[in-house]
């Protein structure tokens, strides 16, 4: 060790044995950056272990976040969070109705069970704070918190924020698309800010009596229209007493959020699904990854999760449960890598292994969907219009059902029947590894290669009674048969 960093290693020791108080030298086992659910998580399995962690959030808590606010039914493989959706979700969405651009063709889904539960975000993120800080999580929040960029050093990592410098053994980034932990990986692995992977989605809530709700919007009926005025996937999640509406332009194409969320607007009034016309004028934008999972979400003591990975559903931006479960497979994998001593890259590797064969697989397939869908929208939703077993394959992926890659080869064989070879042919198959197929994270670290799940993974089976044939008005655009 040099004569410097001796110099360094004993100033740092002296004020973090001798001065605990001060926060701007404070230290902690862990310290998450964002207080958003892959933070929450996280810090709330971590604390539970008796680690000491630490949330940096730049926002007062609690604070709003641009969503849809659909959390999927596998929110309750959280047990924890269960009897807080039960008591507080603003409606169960039990029906779904998907639209191609041309807005002639739609997928009509009906199930008994919820396909999604309706939130507001400002509330479920508050309370899966509340459930770490009762685990024993610490949190920092407001602006002074802001994490401006951290430091790889020889016994943990600097963590600069505005008010000062922090020191943690390992670092959880879980700052959301414009994460520093991921730019840190990001450069570190030599590869530029790119962020054309992102697009701003602008969302608002308009609200209305829950009459209009439960007459206009039977089941919370949730509308998507894909490729809308060419350019945005927009929705409407009916609440309880609002309309969340949002649109998110495709990759790529820019466009002026006011104006398309009053086109979409328009739209929605011309076809009974606003009780009213209305004017834009105000509404909330965040960034929403479209392109799947970066390729390395670990490094020396540095872990990402959640929006900060890509962990979203380019099919149809869902990421709340994604961030949740990635939270809780780092808190899992830093708890082991700790007990073992050093949290190194390769003490780090099996978070990146956990959720690439929990769920890389659909994530990677969601994009080959995505893409199908921007390319051959219209006649893949004209043939679920009409084929009982397509809507329902297709009603399960814009739910975000885990397992999506398992319904490849199903849906593949379905359009087998109808679809011509040569358009076949250009609906990509899966872009997921194959089994033994190095991945740039493993070269990187030298571990042994990830074997994707493609083979192994059960497919899924849907129930063929969980369809219904529609029913009720049908306020929308007539669907073709
Ligand atoms: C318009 C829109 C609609 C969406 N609709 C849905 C939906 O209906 N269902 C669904 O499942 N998903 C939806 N998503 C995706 C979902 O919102 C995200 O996947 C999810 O919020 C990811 O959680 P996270 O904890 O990774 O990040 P976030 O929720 O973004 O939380 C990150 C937190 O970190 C804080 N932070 C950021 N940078 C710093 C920093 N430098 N220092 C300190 N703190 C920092 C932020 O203030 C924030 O609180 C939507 C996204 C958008 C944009």
């Amino acid at each position: 060790m040099g004569r410097m960093a001796r110099l360094y290693n004993g100033i740092h020791y002296l004020f973090i044995h001798l001065k605990p108080n001060l926060l701007i030298l404070m230290d902690s086992d862990v310290i998450v950056i964002g207080a958003g659910p892959a933070g929450s998580t996280a810090a709330k399995f971590l604390a539970e272990k008796g680690l000491d962690v630490l949330i940096l959030e730049k926002d007062k808590l609690p604070r709003d976040k641009a969503c849809g606010g659909g959390v999927v039914r596998h929110i309750h493989r959280f047990d924890y969070m269960s009897d807080f959706i039960n008591d507080n979700h603003l409606g169960e969405c039990k029906a779904h109705k998907s639209y191609d651009r041309t807005l002639k063709y739609c997928v009509e889904y009906h199930t008994d069970d919820v396909m999604f539960y309706n939130v507001r975000r400002r509330d479920f993120d508050h309370q899966l704070v509340q459930f770490a800080l009762e685990s024993g999580a610490r949190l920092e929040q407001g602006a002074d918190n802001m994490v401006l960029d951290v430091k790889l050093e020889m016994d943990g990592v600097k963590v600069h924020t505005r008010e000062g410098d922090l020191h943690a053994k390992v670092v959880i980034g879980a700052g959301g698309a414009m994460d520093p932990v991921a730019r840190y990986i990001r450069r570190s692995g030599g590869k530029p800010d790119d962020m054309s992977d992102m697009s701003i989605s602008p969302v608002f809530e308009y609200p209305v009596e829950q009459s209009y709700v439960e007459e206009t919007y039977p089941d919370y009926m949730s509308y998507f229209h894909h490729g809308f005025d060419d350019s945005v996937y927009a929705w409407v999640f009916p609440k309880r007493e609002m309309l969340n509406i949002g649109v998110w332009p495709k990759p790529g194409i820019r466009v002026n959020p006011k104006e398309k969320l009053q086109t979409y607007v328009d739209h929605l009034y011309s076809v009974d699904l606003m009780p009213e016309e209305y004017t834009v004028d105000k509404y909330l934008g965040a960034p929403l990854p479209s392109a799947g999972p970066v390729d390395v979400t670990y490094d020396h003591r540095m872990i990402i999760v959640g929006d900060a990975a890509r962990l979203v559903s380019p099919l149809t931006g869902e990421g709340i449960y994604y961030a949740m479960e990635s939270g809780r497979m780092a808190a899992l994998s830093i708890e082991e890598a700790l007990a073992k001593g050093s949290p190194n890259a390769s003490a780090l590797a099996p978070y990146q292994e956990m959720w690439e064969s929990t769920f890389g697989a659909d994530l990677r397939a969601m994009k080959s969907y995505a893409r199908d869908v921007a390319n051959h929208g219209t006649m893949l939703i004209k043939m679920a219009s009409d084929d009982k077993q397509l809507k329902g394959l297709f009603a399960n992926l814009f739910m975000g059902t885990v397992g999506a890659a398992g319904m490849r080869s199903k849906v593949m064989m379905r359009l087998a029947i109808d679809v011509p070879m040569d358009i076949l042919k250009t609906i990509n198959p899966l872009s997921h590894r194959k089994p033994g197929e190095r991945s740039p994270h493993t070269d990187r670290f030298e571990e042994p290669p990830i074997d994707g799940p493609e083979d192994e993974e059960p497919e899924e089976d849907l129930p063929d009674d969980g369809i219904r044939p529609p029913e009720g008005p049908d306020s929308g655009p007539v669907a073709e048969t």
